[in-house]
């Protein structure tokens, strides 16, 4: 069965799908997008996560062309400067962490140095970690599996408008046809309610077999249309507004995303090629407007390139991303403040099953089950994980950091962190969960989260355990030492000729 695709909505969701659909479906199916200028898209989301380098390939996309159409630069892992408590900072890095001994890992090592009174930074045992702190960036060396750079893992910070525009156009080339209109009205059939077309302002009319429902948090099918509900997280996520504002870049161009936290929040540091992305992301019931924006330009390193701009928004999900006819991709499926980067990586995931679980026969419930199942543990899990960031710190001296400090916590996560607390021991709990044991390790850690190391740590002599830990603290600073700097990467590798 041929189906007649509509994607409702041309920000990053809308084109990353539109890209990637007319890239798999290379027969068959057709697609259509249908975007309005004069509504715009939300215009920020600019840090992303190692997942989109599969994107990247399985779209068929060149990086060193999309690095120079996007002004991107790389992305080794985000600082978290205050977050602990003021004057703390930790870096939350891609990549591995040194190496396991037998089936120890080596933040357990770690830990009984730090007992002992001999553990050296944590970053000094991470490549990822230490080259950020140094400013340095290179490609992960595959020859080379024995040595920590091959184990280097990398994102992408890029211009949101830039990113849309650029797919846009090889979305186009690759057949997708694009009309510019405002949707005013959706109309389903009388007999299932599955929608048959939008109308637009003019009265044009787009029909389609399936609608991908791209159209940010106003939710235009899923939510208005078919009335698909949303779980509100407000009572963990106590942010529901952000401020963003451009400055002029500085020297040297870092390799990481930095989230500095404020009284009410926190905010955001995106370095690019041409400008570095800033905003303030607080809670509105207990910091007002004036004061947000007046944080937010307080600590920008640069010139402001403008004033800063408003977006507000409800963290959740929807109680279904496919219902009948209508796929909810990007924010129309839900939102999570975007403090580990998330959103456009949830984007990828929910395409990538989109494909999977693809009606070609028809609509089938149970290929819609799966999908919704995947979408609820999706988001469950990088909630928790952000939840994660404010419920173990030391903050406090506002309503913010004392609320989120003492709140309780969905269960799921109270047994984790109960789990790590009494040992540091860490299980992932399926294979679809986005971070991993290294993930949380550096974010618990960096949190100042008081826990004891693996028991089974002391079967290994003590000056076992500091030589092997040694060893992997000198071979990466002699790595790192060896590694380019990020400016210098770029100028070398990805800059137009
Ligand atoms: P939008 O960009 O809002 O696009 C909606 C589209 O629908 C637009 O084209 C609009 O014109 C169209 N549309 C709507 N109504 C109609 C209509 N009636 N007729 C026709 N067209 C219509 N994600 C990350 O991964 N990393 C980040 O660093 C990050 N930072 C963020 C910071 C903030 C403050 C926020 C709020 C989000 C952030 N995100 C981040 C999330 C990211 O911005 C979004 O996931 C991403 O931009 C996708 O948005 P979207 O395409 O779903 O919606």
């Amino acid at each position: 069965m041929e189906f007649n695709i509509v994607i409702v909505g041309g920000g990053t969701a809308g084109w990353m799908t539109a890209a990637l659909l007319s890239k798999l479906f290379f027969r068959g199916h057709s697609v259509t997008l249908v975007e309005s200028e004069e509504i715009g898209t939300i215009g920020v989301g600019e840090a992303t996560i190692p997942g989109i380098k599969d994107y990247n390939r399985l779209a068929g996309i060149d990086l060193t062309e999309m690095i120079r159409a996007t002004q991107a630069t790389f992305k080794l892992g985000i600082e978290f400067v205050d977050w602990r408590a003021p004057g703390s900072s930790y870096i939350h890095g891609f990549g591995k962490i040194g190496t396991d001994l037998m089936w120890l890992h080596p933040h357990q090592l770690w830990l009984k140095l730090k007992a002992m009174g001999k553990a050296r930074h944590f970053d000094d045992y991470a490549l990822n970690c230490l080259a950020a702190r140094q400013n340095k960036f290179c490609f992960p060396d595959p020859r080379n599996p024995g040595s920590p750079i091959g184990h280097i893992d990398y994102a992408y910070h890029f211009d949101a408008s830039l990113y849309a525009r650029f797919l846009r156009s090889r979305a186009e080339a690759q057949g997708v046809a694009r009309i510019e209109g405002r949707i005013v009205a959706v109309k389903q059939r009388p007999e299932d309610g599955f929608v048959d077309h939008v109308v637009l302002a003019d009265g044009r009319t787009i029909a389609g077999d399936l609608f991908v429902d791209c159209s940010g948090m106003r939710a235009l099918l899923l939510g208005q249309t078919l009335g698909v509900g949303y779980e509100d997280w407000s009572r963990w996520l106590l942010c529901d507004r952000a401020l963003a504002v451009p400055c002029e870049r500085v020297a040297p161009l870092t390799p990481y995303t930095r989230s500095t936290a404020h009284d009410a929040g926190w905010q955001w540091r995106i370095p690019l090629q041409h400008r570095t992305g800033n905003g303030h992301v607080y809670a509105s019931a207990l910091i007002d407007d004036d004061t947000a924006a007046r944080t937010l330009i307080d600590n920008l390193d640069g010139r402001p390139l403008g004033d800063p701009r408003p977006v507000s928004f409800r963290p959740g999900k929807r109680h279904k991303a496919w219902e009948k006819n209508v796929v909810g991709i990007g924010l129309s499926s839900g939102f999570l403040e975007p403090l580990e980067s998330t959103s456009i990586h949830l984007i990828q995931t929910a395409i990538l099953r989109l494909v999977a679980l693809f009606p070609g026969r028809g609509f089938d419930d149970a290929d819609i089950a799966e999908y919704n199942r995947q979408h609820h543990f999706e988001f469950d899990d990088v909630r928790d994980f952000i939840i994660a960031h404010y419920k173990v710190t030391q903050r406090s001296g506002t309503p913010f950091w004392d609320h989120v400090r003492t709140m309780d916590v969905p269960d799921s996560l109270a047994e984790r962190l109960e789990l790590f607390r009494a040992s540091a021991r860490f299980f992932v709990h399926g294979k679809a969960e986005l971070f991993r044991e290294e993930s949380w390790v550096q974010v618990l850690l960096g949190q100042g989260m008081d826990m004891t190391y693996d028991p089974m740590v002391d079967m290994f002599p003590e000056e076992d355990v500091v030589e092997f830990m040694n060893d992997i603290a000198e071979t990466n600073a002699e790595v790192a030492a060896a590694m380019p700097t990020h400016e210098a990467f770029i100028e070398r590798h990805c800059r137009a000729p």
